[in-house]
């Protein structure tokens, strides 16, 4: 990792800095309504950003659904009326403790501060209000009447479509406990203090399971979740001086959690969440049973068995973990005179996978590399680059984190063959056109 937290005290830019003005420059993440003068920490995902970021979910959904046969997939609604959230508890808990400071009219999260007493922004002490609770979510009104009927909300997180499907999907996928619902989406929640790129925004993306399992497994099931939730983001190349498991002192629990405990990464300011994986007991299907009348709780007809699974979450965020992945991967070196960044992005995540690369933009070579390239675009995500010298363009893919360049060059004309270079190591190797797929392929491991 090039920048760390040392360089922050110097003019160096920081590794923040370089990664965000990377995710600029290279179109991975743009400022919102930029050409309004922008809308406070609200990001656009460009066209690498968007690569990117769908490959964080995919890698997520194909180890949590694809490779499981306990686990299926849900996409429930953004919008829900208030009896949700009032069964879920948001209505009333989920707010931030809110000050705001008397002297420079800065408003901040009373939690966060590192002195209770002291205004961060303007240095006073003694200038804050009373703390007021600030709920997160975000109303708005359905339908075309304004009055308290009508209040929607925006889910202020994915977890609550999986309770309220619970009855459907046991009653329709023939699924027992143990077994889990996962879902990828949207959430809003009205943060009071924004801020650290994507690190915390007002809209982001979730990535969350529901695992309902019987009673007696809950410990060893959390158990489980952890490792394996830990393990991910090893797998995907974050490296284990990155990352730490921390469990949750006791104040830090919510009532009905027996055990919380996140996964953290070392960002250029400390340590922060990227997933929360807790054992939630029955505490969300009892509340909707409740409010809802309805039985929440899984019958098992050979034995006559009755009972309401307890439920283990591994919450994650897609768009904050994206931003971990891309610092992890952030890399500079000496090159000869040269400065080479390299975002050493595994495979599986990298905006493209390979790069097409016509050595000249020469009529002659042109048709053969876009022979080349659509051979390869049914397989991988591809890029296309025809401009400047070839050095100056594997310099540019190796900015992106693009994995393997194939350069089509004069030769290729005659022996069909085109010369493969790898990111990490920049190793070129000579590879016949219709050994290509299979070499990529074996290559990437995917
Ligand atoms: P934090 O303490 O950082 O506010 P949280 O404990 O409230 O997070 P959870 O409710 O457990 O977060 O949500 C699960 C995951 O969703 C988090 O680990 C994080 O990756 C992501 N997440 C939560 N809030 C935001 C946000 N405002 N912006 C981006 N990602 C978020």
């Amino acid at each position: 990792m090039a920048g760390t937290l040392g360089a922050m005290a110097s003019t160096e830019p920081t590794l923040f800095d370089q990664v965000v003005n990377l995710c600029k420059r290279r179109s991975f993440v743009f400022p919102s309504a930029e050409i309004y003068g922008g809308f406070r920490s609200t990001y656009d995902y460009g066209p690498l950003g968007v690569l990117m970021l769908r490959n964080v979910k995919d890698a997520w959904w194909r180890s949590m659904v694809q490779l499981r046969h306990d686990v299926v997939g849900l996409d429930a609604a953004i919008l829900s009326p208030p009896q949700v959230w009032e069964a879920s508890g948001h209505l009333d808990n989920f707010s931030d403790p809110l000050v705001d400071c008397t002297g420079c009219k800065t408003r901040h999260r009373q939690d966060q501060l590192n002195d209770p007493d002291v205004c961060p922004s303007c240095g006073e002490s003694g200038t804050f209000t009373e703390a007021r609770a600030f709920n997160l979510m975000f109303k708005t009104q359905a339908g075309p009447v304004e009055d308290a009927g009508a209040d929607v909300y925006l889910r202020p997180e994915t977890a609550q479509g999986m309770f309220i499907n619970f009855k459907n999907i046991i009653e329709t996928s023939r699924k027992k406990p143990p077994f889990g619902i996962a879902q990828v989406g949207k959430s809003f929640r009205n943060e009071i203090t924004p801020g650290n790129f994507v690190f915390r925004t007002r809209e982001f993306e979730q990535m969350e399971l529901e695992f309902f399992v019987p009673p007696n497994e809950a410990e060893s099931w959390y158990e489980y979740w952890m490792n394996e939730r830990y393990q991910w983001y090893l797998d995907l190349g974050i490296p284990d001086d990155l990352l730490r498991l921390r469990a949750h002192e006791a104040d830090e629990l919510s009532h009905y959690s027996s055990g919380t405990s996140d996964v953290e990464f070392l960002f250029p300011w400390g340590w922060g969440e990227l997933e929360g994986i807790a054992n939630r007991g029955d505490f969300d299907l009892t509340q909707h049973a409740q409010h809802s009348g309805q039985k929440l709780e899984y019958f098992d007809q050979g034995t006559g068995e009755r009972y309401v699974p307890h439920c283990i979450e591994p919450a994650a965020g897609a768009t904050r973990s994206m931003m971990a992945f891309l610092m992890a991967a952030y890399d500079e070196e000496q090159v000869n005179d040269d400065t080479r960044t390299v975002l050493r992005l595994h495979p599986r995540l990298a905006p493209y996978k390979v790069a097409v690369l016509p050595l000249s933009k020469k009529d002659t070579l042109l048709p053969k590399a876009e022979e080349v390239l659509h051979s390869l675009q049914p397989h991988f995500m591809c890029d296309y680059d025809i401009t400047q010298a070839i050095g100056k363009r594997y310099r540019r893919q190796d900015e992106i984190g693009t994995p393997y360049c194939v350069t089509i060059d004069f030769d290729t004309l005659e022996d069909n063959a085109v010369t493969v270079r790898e990111r990490d190591s920049m190793e070129q190797q000579r590879i016949p056109v219709d050994q290509l797929v299979n070499y990529l392929d074996e290559q990437l491991g995917l």
